[in-house]
């Protein structure tokens, strides 16, 4: 095992006692909720949006190490940034952060329910709350078809 996959995992040990944005929003503008059955993972996302943008992101709920890793570091990734940026996230930009880009296919369903929750609540948000919601089937589709 090289010295870099030692960091790695490290960082998911390090985020899974102590996950970042872990928590509740009380007065949300959206929740999603989903969860991953295989491993148990149940994870729950609250965003503050305010002027296209989130300015809060918390999650709560359990799950192993990895989900709780992805998760830590996905909701760092969109906090302050625009809807449009937040739909831009790819799978990548989760998975390269930890240094598991190559995660077998048990396991990938861990590293990405959370992306699954996040581009959920955003269809949710934008469905609602936008006259022009034309395009937000191609973001469910995307929730969809993530893994
Ligand atoms: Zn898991």
């Amino acid at each position: 095992m090289s010295g870099g996959t030692d960091i790695y995992h490290e960082m998911i040990v390090d985020y899974s006692r102590n996950p970042i944005n872990y928590g509740e929003i009380e007065n949300h503008d959206v929740t999603f909720h989903d969860s991953n059955p295989l491993c148990g993972d149940s994870i729950d996302i609250d965003m503050k949006i305010d002027d296209n943008k989130v300015t809060d992101i918390k999650f709560h709920g359990k799950g192993c190490a990895i989900c709780m890793a992805c998760t830590s570091v996905l909701t760092d990734i969109a906090k302050g940034k625009s809807l449009d940026d937040v739909r831009k996230i790819e799978k990548h930009d989760v998975l390269g952060e930890l240094g598991l880009d190559h995660l077998q296919a048990v396991r990938i369903k861990c590293a990405l329910l959370s992306l699954k929750v996040l581009k959920s609540a955003l269809y949710t948000y934008i469905g609602s709350n936008l006259d022009d919601a034309t395009d937000v089937d191609t973001l469910k589709t995307e929730a969809e078809n993530l893994y």
